[in-house]
């Protein structure tokens, strides 16, 4: 099926042959957090900074996001840094908010059938990437990105970040064969994030590679400039150094694709 781009600003766009890479950490912690990483992967050749303000946590007692505080920081490092910003959306009452200062609106796996937030969602005129649940087939994902569609935004972008398998040495189960899937049934660009599929830094880079020739459009990875202190998912938090290797060998590979 021929492949949309999704525009993201003038300079930038999802889908259509190139590979983009987001990266940033799981939460924003502070401004001092985000601004530094921000201005270390800015430096790689990140194309779109992430960061969490309001997140899903599996247990209610752990760090639900800096919230409203978060929304602040995206827009100052914004500023500074100068890069777009995916953040993620959890609840339609915040959808506005978190729209006035992200570029993309992510809807994370936990979300990806609250059918109520992707109909809200497809009211306004942002990107939407839309991460496959843990459970769920192709064809589900791809329902979902359909109610984001007939409620108004076609600008969608699919992001595949692991299923849950009986396989217990990873997180979760990085289902690569999805890509050209997904390539062959839907016109969307679509993201490899193997950070949450992994939950372990040294296996990011390996299968960020494998992401990039198996016919991704870009990757999600999660960065850290302290992964021992990060306040979520510092376990699967590569460092900027890691991700410059990384980048270097996404290069190579590109050249010989
Ligand atoms: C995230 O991207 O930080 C996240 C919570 O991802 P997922 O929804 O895939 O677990
Ligand atoms: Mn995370």
């Amino acid at each position: 099926m021929k492949n949309m781009s999704i525009k993201i600003n003038e300079k930038l766009k999802i889908g259509g042959g190139g590979f983009v890479i987001i990266s940033g950490p799981c939460t924003i912690e502070s401004e001092i957090q985000m601004l530094s990483i921000s201005k270390s992967v800015k430096k790689l050749g990140v194309d779109i900074l992430r960061g969490g303000a309001f997140k899903p946590r599996t247990s209610p007692h752990d760090f639900q996001g800096l919230r409203d505080e978060g929304l602040k920081i995206i827009t100052k490092v914004k500023e500074i840094v100068k890069l777009p910003f995916i953040s993620e959306v959890v609840s339609i009452k915040d959808i506005e908010k978190v729209s006035l200062v992200a570029d993309i609106l992510q809807v994370g796996e936990r979300n990806m059938q609250n059918f109520e937030l992707l109909k809200h969602l497809g009211k306004t005129k942002k990107p939407i990437l839309i991460k496959r649940g843990k459970a769920n087939t192709i064809n589900e994902l791809l329902m979902s990105a359909e109610y984001v569609k007939v409620s108004g935004n076609n600008k969608i972008i699919l992001c595949e970040r692991g299923i849950r398998t009986f396989e217990n040495e990873t997180r979760f189960t990085l289902d690569l064969s999805m890509v050209p899937i997904v390539k062959t049934k839907s016109p969307y660009p679509i993201i490899v994030d193997p950070s949450h599929a992994l939950g372990n830094s040294e296996l990011v880079s390996a299968l960020s590679k494998a992401a990039l020739v198996v016919g991704a459009d870009g990757l999600m990875v999660e960065c850290h400039n302290n992964p021992k202190k990060a306040m979520c998912d510092g376990e699967q938090s590569i460092t900027p150094s890691e991700l410059k290797a990384l980048i270097r060998d996404l290069n190579k590979i590109r050249k010989v694709l």
